[in-house]
Formats: structure tokens, sequence, C-alpha cells
């Protein structure tokens, strides 16, 4: 018997990185996976590795930060296994590093889309159809930098901060309703999205590793795996008591 057995779960941003394993995660727990991206290469291969593995996985492309996109992924999710059980919002940009007063429009707008409004569409979305199910598990992708702040950083701080707020705020707004909503903050992680961090905090002059590892207590940085392990329990019915908690799992980052 998996954690999420029966369960249907749809997964943004599931084409790569932390998205997929965590996809993979689900499926090996049990459930029936709706993996959603932009990207519809990535997405299919993640479909592939779930079926390969006897899960049971759909795909539906969808942008997070267009409206008409993520009406669609929750109607396609809800047409193909009748109703969504769980949600992990992970779709996310890094965008450019630069210092505040040198920070273009487009890249503030760009990382604000995708990482808040894409968070808040995904949730409005969800909730209107697990409410009309009786309920539901959501769990969006803040970050450590959704708990402190990281100079260079500022758009994606501050759209981290603002998932910490929503996961809040719709917590407390459905937790009568039988919805319980939590977000993780993942420290770094072995994926695209940390390498592209390091690259452009060091021009390449430091791998990841050599970047990266040093700041994390725990002396390296982690893998999707160890994200998507508690994504995967905070969905589960052991987490049921568990709701508006922002829950960092970084290797001790932000215990410093
Ligand atoms: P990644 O770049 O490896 O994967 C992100 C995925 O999101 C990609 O498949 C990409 O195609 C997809 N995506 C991007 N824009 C999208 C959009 N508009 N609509 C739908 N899909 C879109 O990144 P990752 O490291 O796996 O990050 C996943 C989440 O975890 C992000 O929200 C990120 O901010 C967060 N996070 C990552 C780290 C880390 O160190 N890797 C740390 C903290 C938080």
């Amino acid at each position: 018997m998996g954690l999420v057995d029966g369960l249907t779960v749809v997964i943004t941003g599931a084409a790569a990185g932390i998205g997929r394993t965590t996809a993979l995660c689900f499926a090996a727990e049990g459930a029936q996976v709706v993996v959603s991206d932009i990207d519809s290469n990535g997405a299919a291969e993640t479909v592939a590795l779930i079926e390969k593995k006897h899960g049971k996985a759909t795909m539906v492309v969808a942008d997070v930060s267009k409206p008409a996109d993520v009406t669609n992924l929750i109607d396609q999710a809800v047409a193909t296994y009748g109703q969504i059980d769980c949600a992990v919002n992970n779709a996310g940009i890094e965008g450019k590093i630069a210092p505040l007063a040198e920070q273009p429009d487009e890249n503030f707008d760009a990382i604000i889309s995708v990482n808040l409004k894409g968070t808040f569409l995904c949730l409005r979305a969800e909730i209107a159809a697990m409410l009309k199910t009786g309920g539901g598990t959501i769990v969006n992708l803040s970050s450590v930098a959704g708990l402190i702040g990281f100079p260079g950083l500022s758009p994606y701080v501050a759209s981290k901060h603002g998932v910490a707020g929503l996961t809040k705020n719709a917590a407390l707004e459905y937790a009568k309703s039988g919805i319980r909503v939590n977000a993780v903050c993942p420290g770094g992680i072995d994926t695209r999205m940390l390498d592209s961090l390091a690259e452009q905090a060091t021009g390449g002059a430091q791998s990841t590793g050599e970047m990266m590892d040093p700041l994390h207590p725990i002396g390296r940085i982690g893998t999707p795996q160890e994200v998507a392990e508690l994504i995967v329990w905070l969905c589960s019915p052991r987490a049921s008591f568990m709701t508006g908690a922002v829950i960092p799992v970084d290797g001790g980052f932000v215990a410093q």
C-alpha cells in the first residue's frame, strides 16, 4: 500500500528537476499523475518514465502564468481521472541576478507572473475543483528565498515570500472545507535552476557544488528526491494535521 494510493495529483513544472522527481515519487506511492509543463517533450519523457515503472500518468501542456491554460489543466485532469485529490504547484523560474536598482522591469514581471501569479492561478482552480469533491491537499514550492533574503535575487525572493503568504491564506480560508495547503522551502537542490544561479553568481569560475555545498550546514546541496519525499508525505493522510505550514527542507540553511 503506497502513501498516496489511488489518489490523483496534478504537478506543474513536472518536465524536469524537482517536479519530475516528485511525479515519479507520487507514482511509486500509488498515485495517478497529471504531468504538466510548458515543455511538452520533457513532460512526455516524465510520463514515459512513470509508465516504464508501471505507474499511471497523463500529460497536459500549460503555462501557469496564463489563466486559460490553468483552467484547461484542471478541467483536463478532472475529465481524465474524475477528480483531483492533490496538487503540487512547482513550476518556477529563477530569472537574472542583479542588484535591485539594476533590475529590469521584464525580469521582475516574468518572475512574478510565473512564480507568484502562476501559483495563485493554480490554487484558485485547484481549490474550486476540490471544493466540489469534498477536499484535497496542496503543496506550493516556496524556497529558502521565501524565508530570508538573497542579495541579487529581489524579484525571486519577493515571489517566494509571496508564495508563503498565499499558502497561509489559502490554508486559513479552506481549513474547514477539508483542504490542506502547505509550502516547502528547499535549500540548494541539484537541478538546472541551481546550475543557472551558480553560473550567474560565479561567471562559471566555480561549479555548482563548489559554490553551493559549503553554504549548507549539512555540507552538500540536496537532491530532488529529498524534496519529493516531503511533498508526497504532506499530501498523504499521514500529514492530516498539517496545514498552513511553510517548511524548510534545506540541510540546515535557514537555521544559521
Ligand atoms: P527546473 O528549472 O529544473 O524545473 C522547472 C520546471 O518548470 C521546468 O520543467 C520548466 O519547463 C517549468 N516551467 C517554467 N516556467 C513554466 C511555466 N510558465 N509554466 C509551466 N511550467 C513552467 O527547476 P527546479 O529546480 O526543479 O525548481 C522547481 C521549483 O522549486 C521552482 O518553483 C523553484 O523556484 C523551486 N526551488 C528550487 C530550488 C533549487 O535549488 N533547485 C530551491 C528552492 C526552490
